[in-house]
C-alpha cells in the first residue's frame, strides 16, 4: 500500500486538497479526526489532558472545551508542547489503527492529511510528501475569512507552526495553493497523475 504524506500550514488548503483526493477515489485519514476522537470524554488522552490542565478546561458536559484548551495553548509555547507530547502516542496509534483498517480493506493508495507531519516525524511514513503552500499574505487573509479572527490572532497561529516555508523545503511535491480554486485543481490533477505512477517520480528526483 502506497502511503502518500499531505501536510501545510495552517489554511494552506490542506483540507481543499485532502477533499479532492477524497473525490478522486483515494482515500484520506484525518490527523485532526483522530486527534479529536483522542480527547473524547473517558478516553485515555482526555485524563491525561485533564490531569495536565484542570478541570477548568472542561465543558459541563465533561468534554473539553476545545475553543479554550486552543486559545491556552496558542498562547504559551510551553503548554503547546506539553499537549503534543501528551496526545501524539494516541494520535499516532489512532492514525496507525486507521491505515491498517484501509490496508485490510485491499486499499492501494491512501493520503495521511497531517498537520504536523514533519514535527510528529510521520513523514518518515510516506511517499511522496506533498506540502500546500500558500503565500504568506493569502494565508493571512483566507485564514481570518473563514475563522472570522483578526489579523493579529491569526498570525499569532500561523507563527506557531512551523515555518511554511521550511515545510516547502522538505516536500517532495509542492502544490502553491496562492491562487483560485481553478489554479489548484490544475495542480491537482498533474498531482493525481504522479501519486498514481511511480514511474513518473524521477521528474522529482524521487525513489520508488
Ligand atoms: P487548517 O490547517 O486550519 O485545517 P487547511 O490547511 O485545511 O486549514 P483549508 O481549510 O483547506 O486549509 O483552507 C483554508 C480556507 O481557505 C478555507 O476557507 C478554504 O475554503 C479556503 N481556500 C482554500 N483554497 C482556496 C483557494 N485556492 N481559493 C480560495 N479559497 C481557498
Amino acid at each position: 500500500m502506497r502511503i502518500v504524506g499531505l501536510t501545510g500550514g495552517i489554511g494552506s488548503g490542506k483540507s481543499t486538497v485532502s477533499n479532492l483526493f477524497k473525490a478522486h477515489g483515494i482515500p484520506v485519514v484525518d490527523a485532526d479526526v483522530v486527534a479529536r476522537n483522542v480527547l473524547k470524554k473517558g478516553t485515555g488522552g482526555w485524563r491525561k489532558v485533564l490531569a495536565a490542565f484542570g478541570e477548568d478546561i472542561l465543558l459541563p458536559s465533561g468534554e473539553v472545551d476545545r475553543p479554550k484548551l486552543g486559545q491556552i495553548v496558542f498562547t504559551d509555547p510551553d503548554k503547546r508542547q506539553l499537549l503534543n507530547r501528551l496526545l501524539a502516542p494516541y494520535i499516532s496509534s489512532g492514525i496507525i489503527l486507521e491505515v491498517f483498517k484501509l490496508w485490510i480493506k485491499g486499499c492501494k493508495i491512501i493520503v495521511l492529511d497531517v498537520p504536523l507531519l514533519f514535527e510528529a516525524k510521520m513523514y518518515k511514513w510516506t511517499k511522496p510528501i506533498i506540502v500546500v503552500w500558500v503565500n504568506p499574505e493569502t494565508q493571512l487573509q483566507r485564514l481570518m475569512a473563514r475563522d472570522g479572527t483578526t489579523a493579529e490572532e491569526a498570525s499569532s497561529r500561523i507563527n506557531a507552526q512551523m515555518s511554511l516555508d521550511l515545510k516547502r523545503d522538505k516536500a517532495d511535491i509542492v502544490i502553491d495553493n496562492s491562487g483560485s480554486l481553478e489554479d489548484l485543481n490544475e495542480q491537482f490533477r498533474e498531482v493525481l497523475v504522479h501519486v498514481k505512477n511511480p514511474l513518473t517520480w524521477t521528474e522529482f528526483g524521487l525513489s520508488r
